[in-house]
């Protein structure tokens, strides 16, 4: 019988769970609903108290590593943390999101247990086994991988399942004594598992970050907007207009929330000491040599909609585009929808609107 953990963490703020943990709580309960075995969230946070309320609805075992050592991201104590957590579930099978916290920390914790891991998991499903699905290849082949070896830890992609949105519950704490008695405890109990920190010689002194503002990536927005090549060609008028794409970008960023993402001709140009749209970076690039975000919708405006580019769409649900050009790629039917326009004057009117309706 496989006996499941789900390991999930607070965000910055430690009073929230985040959005990647909630969808590990969500893959965790169908998983064990399937299998019909018992689920146990093992929390990670400096209070416990408020991320487990969060899922003592789960209908899980609630476990919970500590403690001020655990209000920050750092390998000795997240390592120690969830190796207790792990230890403390007995978990045959260890589900974690794939955030840099975990991801950090999680082979050294499967080492340490004697287990394997695989990442980047995208589905679970169980036939005769359990079966864990992750694409290769930039997304192009897609495997998927059963194991007999256990503990088998799982860390799984963001937006790959829906969060975990039970009603709060009001879950108290136990002490570690309590883990004798676990067996009988309600099920909205959290046991405080004892951990057995290593000497800590890294400290968190702050972190240094873009303002809000300047943040371009978002991944947890609904909509993607990709920008391409074509916001710095000569327009028209036989002119370039960077200045005017660059603020119809940012414009359109600030009134939609949406997440920017970009061609990889246009991030390139960087490179080449031509006119560029400043806030654009490697890290915004979408495709095949770039990333493959997980949005529902995404609005493409002058980009061609190569191959090598639309591959890093595969996950995005609804797709359309801005082109001047009628036999640009997304019209090849790698869009739902293709606005054969100036992406100029589109994106103008639509800034107009949108502003108009905050
Ligand atoms: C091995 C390999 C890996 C690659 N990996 C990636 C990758 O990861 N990501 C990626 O993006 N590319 C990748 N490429 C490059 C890719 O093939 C294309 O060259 C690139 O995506 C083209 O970028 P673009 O569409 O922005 O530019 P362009 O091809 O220059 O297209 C610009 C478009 O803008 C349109 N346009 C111009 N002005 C306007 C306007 N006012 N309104 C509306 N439309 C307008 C034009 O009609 C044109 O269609 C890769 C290529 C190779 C060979």
């Amino acid at each position: 019988m496989e006996s499941i953990l789900v390991l999930i963490h607070a965000d910055e703020s430690g009073a929230t769970l985040t959005k990647a943990s909630l969808e590990t709580v969500t893959a965790g309960k169908e998983l064990s609903a399937r299998l019909g075995t018992q689920l146990t969230i093992g929390i990670v946070a400096a209070d416990a108290s408020v991320p487990a309320n969060a899922v003592a609805n789960a209908g899980a075992k609630l476990l919970a590593a500590q403690g001020p050592a655990f209000a920050q991201p750092r390998f000795a104590s997240d390592a120690a943390a969830c190796e207790a957590l792990c230890r403390a579930a007995q978990a045959t099978i260890v589900l974690a999101p794939q955030s840099s916290r975990f991801a950090r920390v999680m082979a050294a914790v499967a080492h340490r247990l004697g287990g394997v891991i695989d990442t980047h998991i995208t589905a679970l499903a169980d036939a005769e086994s359990v079966e864990a699905s992750r694409w290769f290849y930039r997304q192009r082949i897609e495997a998927v991988v059963t194991r007999t070896a256990r503990p088998w830890f799982l860390l799984l992609d963001a937006g790959t399942h829906a969060p975990f949105a039970g009603e709060s519950g009001d879950a108290q704490r136990e002490s570690g004594q309590a883990q004798r008695e676990l067996s009988t405890a309600p099920i909205e109990t959290v046991e405080i598992v004892q951990v057995n920190l290593p000497a800590l010689r890294t400290e968190v002194t702050g972190i240094r970050a873009p303002k809000q503002g300047e943040q371009t990536i978002r991944p947890d927005a609904k909509l993607l907007f990709v920008a391409g090549a074509g916001w710095t060609k000569k327009q028209p008028d036989g002119h370039v207009h960077t200045g005017e794409a660059a603020k119809l970008i940012l414009e359109f960023l600030r009134v939609s929330s949406a997440s920017l993402g970009s061609s990889k001709s246009l991030v390139d140009q960087g490179g080449e000491g031509n006119s560029v749209l400043p806030f654009l970076t490697h890290l915004n690039q979408v495709g095949q040599t770039g990333s493959t975000p997980r949005h529902a919708k995404g609005l493409s405006a002058c980009c061609h909609g190569e191959e090598p580019h639309v591959v890093g769409w595969r996950f995005i649900a609804e797709r359309r585009a801005i082109s001047l050009d009628p036999n640009c790629g997304w019209t090849r039917g790698k869009a739902d929808v293709v606005y054969i326009a100036d992406a100029f004057q589109v994106m103008a009117k639509l800034n107009e609107s949108l502003a108009a309706k905050s």
